[in-house]
């Protein structure tokens, strides 16, 4: 499903430039559940970022399901992402004025799915994470853990290939993250691929594989033998 080569990511800042990812390879097969790891600045999110298209890299390889991805306009890139990819990220990013339902369905709408159908779907997702009773609610009236679900099931409703956490439980007490991640486990049960960025270890041995980044350097690459739940 992903396949990088030798991936350079550096920012320019004025006359400097720091570089951030150096020499990345890495390779994810389909169903895999993968977590990224890595002291704060070590270069997760922009690795994350790269792979999800909302930022690009300077040189290597980086192809997602057999396409080359390179330096994408923007109407390509968010149609790329439309139909690959599911984003959840630390502060849930749910939009405020709309109600639960709403958010969950909004995917369905850039995919041009029917209002009724749209409805559909999306309160079937809204019920795989045990939230059909909040669908009429606003995100405010909702609990840390509930968000996160609600935007579990958003990222869901895109039926992406790919989906992308971004410190997913970093804004939850521990009893509430290790909720959400026994329902992203199960998502990765059913067969959806998953890489997600955490600085936590009780997090990431929920996961199948740990990746170590330090200063953008891949330090190591392991399978886990004994999964946590
Ligand atoms: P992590 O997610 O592991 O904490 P990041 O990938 O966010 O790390 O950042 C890696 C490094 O790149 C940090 O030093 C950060 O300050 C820098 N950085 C991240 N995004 C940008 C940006 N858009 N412009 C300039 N520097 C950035
Ligand atoms: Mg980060």
């Amino acid at each position: 499903m992903i396949k990088i080569r030798d991936l350079n990511k550096s920012y320019k800042m004025g006359a400097n430039s720091l570089h951030v990812l150096k020499g990345i390879n890495l390779d994810v097969e389909e169903g895999e559940f993968v977590a990224i790891m890595g002291s704060s600045g070590s270069g997760k999110s922009t690795l994350l970022n790269i792979i999800g298209m909302l930022d690009t890299h300077d040189s290597g390889l980086y192809e997602l399901d057999g396409f080359k991805i390179e330096k994408l306009n923007e109407t390509k890139a968010a149609n790329y992402r439309n139909k690959f990819l599911g984003f959840i990220f630390q502060s849930y990013n749910l939009i405020n004025f709309k109600n639960v339902l709403e958010n969950v369905a909004l995917p369905l709408y850039y995919q041009k799915v029917s209002r009724n159908k749209r409805s559909e779907m999306a309160m079937s997702y809204l019920e795989r994470v045990g939230l059909k009773p909040w669908a009429h609610h606003l995100p405010s009236e909702l609990s840390g853990g509930q968000k996160q679900r609600v935007a579990i099931a958003r990222a869901l409703a895109a039926q992406p290939k790919l989906l992308l956490a971004d410190e997913p439980t970093g804004a939850l007490d521990s009893t509430t993250s290790a909720e959400v991640m026994r329902l992203i486990q199960e998502i990765n049960d059913e067969g959806k691929t998953i890489l997600m960025v955490t600085h936590e270890d009780d997090i990431a041995h929920m996961c199948k594989r740990i990746i170590r980044l330090k200063d953008g350097v891949i330090m190591s690459d392991e399978k886990i033998q004994q999964v946590r739940v």
